[in-house]
């Protein structure tokens, strides 16, 4: 059974369609870059999927869950990271993970067992108990990424995590990104820039104005693009 699925999905603002019929489906332990200009539909579509955005047409589940019942059980199984997302950064690391964990319900000890794993595997254990105000938006970006993996989630929805990270972040972000889905995970995450995500995604999705236009992979998108695609991709690419 797909992860995520959605179905004829229309979504408006006020009068503006954003989202005009998309479908897809998720299978578990998949990396899926969900690629579009600038104003395609991506963070609306993660929201609705993250049940943010509860007023849509169609059909959407994760997990199996319509995520309009908004359950306790799917929260507890997404993990999601905004785009240009902000944290506390008055705080330190530890400090601004123990408030995220406990609004999971985690316990405190629990919390700082796996905040300790995880700021190890983004190569910020060096950096605990240090003020976040004097951190890098790579290094900013890192917390923010562990802050959505802490309650160790089965599906995580990433918005734009590469963009604004200098070359040595993108890497490891990419590298994590990878080792997510190697160890079971299904990670979502949308991008701008076609470059970054070549490598990392098993499936690449191209969303443009509301509506899906390529599916497959990377390879796949390369041979059997169809013309129209071209201008788009040569965009995707190029720019930053
Ligand atoms: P992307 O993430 O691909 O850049 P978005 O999903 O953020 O695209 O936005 C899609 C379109 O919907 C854009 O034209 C954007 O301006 C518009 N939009 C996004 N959020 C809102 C909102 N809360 N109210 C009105 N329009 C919005
Ligand atoms: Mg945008
Ligand atoms: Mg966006």
């Amino acid at each position: 059974t797909p992860i995520i699925q959605l179905n004829d999905l229309y979504k408006s603002y006020g009068s503006t369609p954003v989202l005009k019929g998309i479908n897809l489906n998720v299978s578990p332990g998949q990396v899926v870059g969900y690629i579009g200009p600038n104003g395609a539909g991506k963070s609306t579509t993660i929201k609705i999927l993250i049940g943010m955005l509860p007023d849509y047409a169609g059909e959407a589940t994760v997990l199996g869950m319509d995520v309009k019942t908004n359950s306790l059980e799917i929260k507890r199984r997404i993990g999601y990271v905004p785009e240009n997302a902000a944290l506390y950064d008055t705080l330190t690391p530890m400090e601004y993970l123990q408030f995220i964990g406990q609004l999971y319900g985690l316990e405190t000890g629990q919390i700082e067992r796996k905040a300790l794993d995880l700021l190890r595997l983004f190569q910020l254990n060096d950096y605990t108990n240090a003020r976040m105000t004097t951190f890098s938006k790579g290094m900013r970006q890192k917390v923010l990424l562990i802050s959505g993996l802490l309650h160790n989630p089965d599906v995580i929805f990433l918005d734009e995590p590469l963009s604004g990270l200098d070359a040595n972040a993108v890497v490891l972000v990419k590298e994590i990104i990878r080792q997510l889905a190697n160890s079971g995970k299904t990670v979502f995450y949308s991008s701008h820039i076609m470059d970054v995500v070549e490598k990392i995604s098993d499936r690449i999705i191209i969303i443009n104005q509301g509506q899906i236009i390529a599916d497959g992979t990377f390879a796949e998108l390369q041979h059997q693009r169809p013309e129209s695609l071209e201008q788009l991709f040569a965009e995707l690419t190029g720019s930053e």
